[in-house]
């Protein structure tokens, strides 16, 4: 059994999200591990000690994280030495360590690198906690600083990979399927679920997209049952793996040298945004324009003022009139156009909020226009933009691949 143990006062308070104990997670669950306790304590010697405690006598692998830097509220460190009844010895390798990081001796160094003697020192490149594994326990501290943490989590993986070596592993293969709602896909896990009891499944929903996840100890089966829905749900197929669509556009665009640009108005750019988070995004993202007024749809992307006062600004004819924009100021081979109402207010009778309009197309071929189908007036208003990025991105992605309209494609299979 692996556990958790997230420290921190912080992430009781709800200051800090804990990130940490997703990172390890993830890592851990993709090797075929499962962490099967994760738990919250606070810098707090008594409840430190009892969590370590229980921890430690049920656990094969306990790993924790925070608290121990050198501020009066990190007691990791000194808690652990006291329960293993080790003693703390001033360690020379990892103070000049410390001295050829920095540049210069600093007053923390020396409380830093005095350490249980008996531990295995993980070296911080980016802070000044050490790391510390004590063998016999199976027992793994890391800093809080998820940075620092991360730098040295190979080394930390690899006594895990070597304590629990003999231990089942459970494999996991996922695929991401877009434009196709969870009950679609959920019978035809169902049907494969009574086929292999053994497995697995899970469905992973993020509006728009949505993974499949298949579990189990049999890699065969597993494959066997992953290449089932790949072929039932074949027009869907984005990718092997767990992917966002702008990272599946990134890839193709990039290997296929065509070039992309948008038009925004209630996104707000947010789709030009998660396009240029991706590293190297200057490959084939020529710009975006975020034109919220109407004044800059006109000015900047040559919307007809006559359009706007006769359709409005959410309306099929102005996000045409927005991509033709795109083409014209960009020239480039794909271009998406959004304009909605993303709330809480500006929505009407006729133009309730969550009405968005989307073009997506090729320059110099008709447009694909529609509503976005999975924006609902009650949602929030960032979860309308996360929607409609999704769903611009996803439809992208289907109208390359399959050259037939995103808006169907997501529709019909009602
Ligand atoms: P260092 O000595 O490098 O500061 P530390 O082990 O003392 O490391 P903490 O003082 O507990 O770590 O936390 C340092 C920073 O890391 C804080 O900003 C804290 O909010 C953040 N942090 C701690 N735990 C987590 C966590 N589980 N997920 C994300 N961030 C965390």
């Amino acid at each position: 059994m692996i556990e958790l143990i997230s420290i921190g006062d912080e992430l009781l308070h709800g200051a800090t999200l804990n990130t940490n104990a997703q990172f390890i997670a993830h890592k851990l669950y993709n090797a075929g591990f499962e962490v099967q306790r994760s738990t919250t304590l606070p810098d707090e010697k008594q409840a430190l000690q009892a969590g370590l405690k229980e921890a430690l006598s049920r656990s094969k692998v306990v790993v924790t994280t925070g608290g121990l830097g050198p501020t009066l509220d990190d007691a990791t460190k000194s808690i652990v030495s006291q329960m293993l009844g080790c003693e703390p010895r001033f360690n020379q390798r990892y103070f000049d360590h410390l001295c050829q990081l920095f540049g210069e001796e600093r007053s923390t160094f020396r409380s830093q690198s005095t350490v249980p003697e008996k531990a295995e020192l993980l070296y911080n490149q980016l802070g000044t906690a050490p790391g510390l594994i004590f063998a016999d326990e199976g027992l793994i501290l890391l800093p809080g600083v998820p940075s620092e943490l991360e730098g040295m989590w190979p080394k930390a993986f690899e006594f895990i990979n070597r304590r629990l070596k003999d231990a089942p592993r459970v494999w996991h293969k996922r695929i991401t399927l877009a434009l196709i709602r969870e009950q679609k896909v959920d019978p035809v896990l169902r049907v494969l679920k009574d086929q292999f009891p053994e497995l697995g499944f899970g469905i992973y929903p993020a509006y728009g997209y949505l993974g499949v996840r298949i579990s189990g100890d049999d890699l065969d089966k597993i494959d066997h049952a992953i290449k089932k829905v790949k072929d039932e749900f074949s027009s869907h197929l984005m990718t092997d793996g767990a992917f966002r669509p702008e990272e599946v556009l990134h890839e193709f665009l990039t290997q296929n040298k065509q070039t992309l640009a948008v038009a925004e108005s209630c996104t707000g750019g947010a789709i030009a945004n998660r396009i240029t988070m991706l590293p190297n995004a200057s490959n084939y993202f020529l710009g975006g324009v975020v034109s919220y007024s109407n004044a800059a749809k006109s000015s900047l992307l040559g919307v007809s003022k006559k359009t706007l006062q006769t359709y409005g600004a959410v309306s099929s004819e102005t996000v045409q009139e927005m991509l033709d924009g795109v083409f014209n100021q960009f020239e480039s081979d794909w271009g998406i156009a959004v304009t909605g109402i993303a709330g809480p207010s500006g929505g009407t009778d006729e133009k309730p909020v969550g009405t968005v309009w989307v073009a997506i197309g090729k320059r110099g071929e008709s447009p694909y226009i529609g509503l976005v189908p999975l924006s609902r007036s009650a949602w929030a208003r960032k979860t309308i933009i996360r929607a409609c990025s999704n769903f611009a991105l996803a439809g992208l992605w289907h109208l390359i691949q399959h050259n037939t309209s995103p808006f169907e494609a997501y529709n019909d299979k009602l």
